[in-house]
This record gives structure tokens, C-alpha cells and sequence, in this order.
């Protein structure tokens, strides 16, 4: 007989650490049946290139077999175009799935987990999950990371430190002696990554790519997502580069058969399609500057970005100039009382964006 206890059990048992996390907001979607475009998710506006339409389609034919777990012939592809070695590679769900295996690899209750904020916000969240303690770091006046304050703040409990470069949501890039410098001062058994989303996009040649940073450090990984300049956000598939323990972990924790077939092969095309591919990243890179300069003419305060898109730090003002920006057709993404992140799309809706934001300060 079930043991009688004098309070009523209330359902089943769930980690205390679950309790307050924040769930992941997606941006939000634009309205169904209006003319509006969604500038609030970081997307690549382009459907996709012919190739990778048919490698995904052809892939969709054996849907009903498991996918290759190993992600053989994608992580071959990615050793050659990236010069990494297979063994330093590993794929996941996104990066963000990479991400939260990263975490899993390195920290638990009573270990620290540090980044910049506001930075992505997944890393509140994967950390949490784990039962870590997260160490936020504010940004600088300038909307960068600071490099100094973060390696200051590591004690002896950080495991891992996020580096996000370009920084979601501000756009603002780590520039190379700034990035060795920090790297020097952290203790070689905390493991630094490189959160390399946006890396496509970015123009300004001092800041470094990461996968010729890890190569001498071992306690560098590197997160490649093929969801914002390749395309494939609904896919769900990124990878990481790090040394052979870093990723032998990734391999280790990653959701078995968590990459679909689908998935690898349109990743696999896109990169055989590359070329075409960056002609597009190179026109939202023009648009990009279009944007920013006449933001700057309107007045607004603008960091300069490296990402596919911009931020505007609206305090108070923030979710009115959401509402105004949908009102005239273009989503963008709110974080209440801090600013709004807003994609960079089709001329078109940049335009939408642009004339609301023109509007909004004239309202001032
Ligand atoms: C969008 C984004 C990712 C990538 O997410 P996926 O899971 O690969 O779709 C990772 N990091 C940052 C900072 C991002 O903005």
C-alpha cells in the first residue's frame, strides 16, 4: 500500500534549479494576413539557393531512417572547407544546442558561468538548467564586452565564459589584441567560447576568426551556426571546433540523432553553394551600412555592428517603438526597458523600418 503521508503529494518532483528560468522568447512572428516583415529573429531574409532545396528534398525521401549519428560526410565537409581537423569538429541541434552541451561538459551546482550582458540569451537559460550560477558582466557604455572587468571576475568556481563576437543583441565585435589579451589572463582550465554566430558578417579585419584563434588553445571552442548567414535557422544544425577533449565531450552529451538527414545534407550543399551564398551575405553587409548611416542621420545612437543587425538602446521607450515599428510593417526584437534589436532584411522592409524609425523621433 502507498505509504499515507499527511501532505498531499503535489505532482512529480522537479529540480529546484528549474524554478524562475526564463523561457527562450523567439522573436515574434509577423502578424498573419498583414503586410509585414519579421526583423526580429536575426534571420537570413533569402529563401533558399536552388542546390540546397535539392539536397534537402532528396533527403526528405528517407525520412523514415534514422539519420547519420556520426554526421560523417557534413563533418568532412567542414575538416576541408574550414582546414580543422575531423577529430576538433562536432555538430548539434543549432549552436545552441552545442551550447548547452558545452555547459553540461563543464559546470554544475556550485560552478560559475560567465558572460557579458546583455549578450545572446540562451546562456542565462542553458546555465540555469544545469544548476550553475551565472556571472553576468555589464557591457561597456559603448555596448562591447569588457574584456577586463570578465577576467577580473574569474575565481576559482568559472568553468566556462562566453565570448559572443559579434555581440547579440548590440552587433559590436571583439577586436584581436583585445581577444588574446583576455585569453592570456584566463587560467588555462577555463573553458573560453567563442560564439561565432554572426561571423559572416563581419567586415572590419581586426577582429579575428576564431578558428584560427583556438588552434594553439585548448581551452578555446569555437561556435559556427549554419542558421543566420547560411540560412538554414529552421534546420537546426551548427558545429564546434575545439581540441579533442572539448570535443570528443560535444560528442559525448550531443541528443543522439539530434541533426536530421535533412539537415546534414542542406548543410553539406550549402557550403558547395557557398559562393552564391556570401554574394547574399555581401548585400545584406551594403544594406547594413545603409541602415546604420541613416540611423545616425536621423540621430539616433547606433554601435557600429559586425552582425546582420542593429541596436538601439531605448530605455523606457523600448516597447513603444516596437508597437510603432509593427504598425508600419516591420517586427523588431524588444527587450523591455534596455532596446530593440532589429534585423537586417529585404530593402524593402529596412525601408518600413527606417520610416517608422524616422517618425518615432520626430514624435519625440
Ligand atoms: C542565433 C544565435 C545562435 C545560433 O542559434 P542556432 O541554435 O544555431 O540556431 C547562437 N549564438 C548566438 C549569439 C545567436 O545569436
Amino acid at each position: 500500500m502507498r505509504p499515507t503521508s499527511s501532505q498531499e503529494p503535489t505532482g512529480p518532483r522537479l529540480r529546484p534549479a528549474l524554478e524562475g528560468i526564463p523561457s527562450y522568447r523567439p522573436g515574434r512572428p509577423a502578424a498573419p494576413g498583414s503586410v509585414a516583415y519579421k526583423l526580429s529573429s536575426n534571420e537570413n531574409p533569402y529563401p533558399p539557393l536552388p542546390g540546397v532545396m535539392e539536397a534537402a528534398t532528396a533527403a526528405a525521401a528517407s525520412f523514415n531512417r534514422y539519420p547519420d549519428m556520426m554526421c560523417s560526410a557534413l563533418l568532412t565537409a567542414l575538416s576541408e572547407r574550414f582546414s580543422v581537423p575531423v577529430t576538433h569538429l562536432a555538430t548539434g541541434t543549432g549552436s545552441v544546442g552545442i551550447a548547452q552541451s558545452l555547459v553540461q561538459s563543464t559546470a554544475g551546482p556550485g560552478d560559475e558561468v560567465m558572460y557579458a550582458w546583455r549578450s545572446f540569451e540562451a546562456y542565462p537559460i542553458i546555465t540555469r538548467i544545469a544548476g550553475a550560477t551565472p556571472v553576468e558582466v555589464p557591457l561597456t557604455p559603448g555596448e562591447e564586452h569588457d574584456l577586463d572587468a570578465m577576467a577580473e571576475a574569474v575565481t576559482g568556481r568559472t568553468r566556462l565564459i562566453f565570448v559572443c563576437t559579434p555581440n547579440n543583441p548590440t552587433g559590436t565585435a571583439i577586436a584581436r589584441p583585445a581577444l588574446e589579451r583576455f585569453l592570456d589572463r584566463v587560467p588555462s582550465d577555463v573553458l573560453v567560447v567563442l560564439d561565432e554566430a554572426y561571423r559572416e558578417f563581419v567586415r572590419d579585419e581586426r577582429v579575428p576568426d576564431g578558428l584560427e584563434i583556438y588552434r594553439d588553445r585548448p581551452n578555446v571552442c569555437v561556435l559556427r551556426t549554419f542558421s543566420k548567414a547560411y540560412g538554414l535557422a529552421g534546420l537546426r544544425v551548427g558545429f564546434a571546433a575545439a581540441h579533442e577533449p572539448v570535443a570528443a565531450a560535444l560528442r559525448k552529451t550531443a541528443v543522439p540523432f539530434g541533426v536530421s538527414q535533412i539537415a546534414q545534407d542542406a548543410a553539406i550543399a550549402s557550403l558547395r553553394g557557398e559562393e552564391a551564398l556570401l554574394e547574399r551575405v555581401a548585400a545584406l553587409v551594403a544594406e547594413r551600412s545603409r541602415v546604420r548611416s541613416e540611423l545616425l542621420e536621423q540621430g539616433w545612437t547606433v554601435p557600429p555592428t559586425e552582425a546582420n543587425f542593429v541596436w538601439l538602446r531605448l530605455g523606457e521607450d523600448t516597447e513603444e517603438f516596437a508597437a510603432a515599428c509593427s504598425a508600419a510593417g516591420a517586427v523588431v526584437r524588444p527587450f523591455p526597458g534596455e532596446g530593440a534589436r532589429v534585423t537586417i532584411g529585404e530593402r524593402e522592409a529596412n525601408d518600413l523600418f527606417l520610416k517608422a524609425a524616422a517618425g518615432f523621433r520626430k514624435g519625440r
